[in-house]
């Protein structure tokens, strides 16, 4: 009987920690990191509005940190009830602002557009991430991947291999061959970037976002598993901003 007993608990207890290692474990396989470029929003039919801190920097912001699938699709909406508190980011925020600056009408404060990316993706890594974690994590890949920096410093010193003709004229702004942007970024980064084009009002393609893959730690850079569907024009357009 007590034989009996003894392994009955050994089962509830084999069964509670099975519970609680699925419980814990993500259920998703990657992360795409997305930075837009603010240029690319705000020249469009559709336009934007700076922040109400102000224009943000010529830099690109970041869109968001979402979890993703290696079949391409996606979970979104995770969990209503663990919606987006400003209190578990307020360390954070003058540098959201900073890097994460909202370019939509009516002007904002950023709010809106982080609780809309945290209810929409980071619920989905809550097991892993929580709200602090996940917004500090996508700062620091940020601080990771300078994409600016990567495209500037290969039109100063390679565009003979890239053939970024435009920078050798003192203005960083112009059409770039797709294939010169992704190697910029790639032998900066160290993987390839999926970048995702929008047209300005004359309807030229212009780089708007780039991605790049995300280890379920939301740490390290890693091959994309899968990239988004769209297409770019040969020659794209980095514009002004
Ligand atoms: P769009 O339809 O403009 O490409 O994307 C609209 C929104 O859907 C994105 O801002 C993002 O929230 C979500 N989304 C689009 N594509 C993907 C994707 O491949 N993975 C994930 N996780 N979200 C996506
Ligand atoms: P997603 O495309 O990520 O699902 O949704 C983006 C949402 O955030 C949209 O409702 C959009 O209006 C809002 N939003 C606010 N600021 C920005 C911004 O700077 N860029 C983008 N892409 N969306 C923004």
């Amino acid at each position: 009987m007590e034989f009996k007993e003894s392994i009955l608990i050994k089962l509830v207890v084999m069964l509670q920690c099975l519970t609680l290692v699925l419980c814990a474990s993500q259920d998703f396989d990657f992360f795409y990191f997305v930075q837009q470029w603010p240029g690319s929003y705000c020249d469009t039919q559709q336009s934007c509005c700076y922040p109400t801190s102000g224009k943000p920097d010529a830099d690109f912001g970041i869109h968001g940190l979402w979890p993703n699938y290696n079949d391409g699709s996606y979970p979104s909406n995770c969990d209503s009830s663990n919606p987006f508190q400003q209190s578990q980011v307020s360390n954070l925020i003058s540098t959201m602002q900073k890097e994460w600056p909202t370019l939509a009408c009516p002007s904002g404060n950023g709010i809106q557009f982080w609780s809309h990316e945290w209810d929409k993706h980071g619920t989905c890594s809550e097991s892993l991430l929580n709200q602090h974690d996940y917004f500090e994590a996508a700062l620091n890949l940020k601080q990771k991947a300078n994409l600016l920096q990567a495209l500037t410093s290969a039109g100063k010193s390679q565009c003979h291999v890239y053939n970024m003709e435009i920078l050798r004229y003192k203005s960083r702004w112009g059409f770039y061959s797709l294939s010169s942007i992704k190697n910029a970024i790639s032998d900066s980064i160290g993987f390839t970037p999926f970048i995702e084009c929008n047209s300005d009002s004359s309807g030229n393609s212009q780089l708007y976002q780039v991605y790049l893959c995300v280890d379920t730690d939301a740490s390290s850079f890693i091959d994309c598993p899968v990239f988004p569907h769209g297409k770019c024009s040969s020659n794209i357009e980095f514009s002004s901003f």
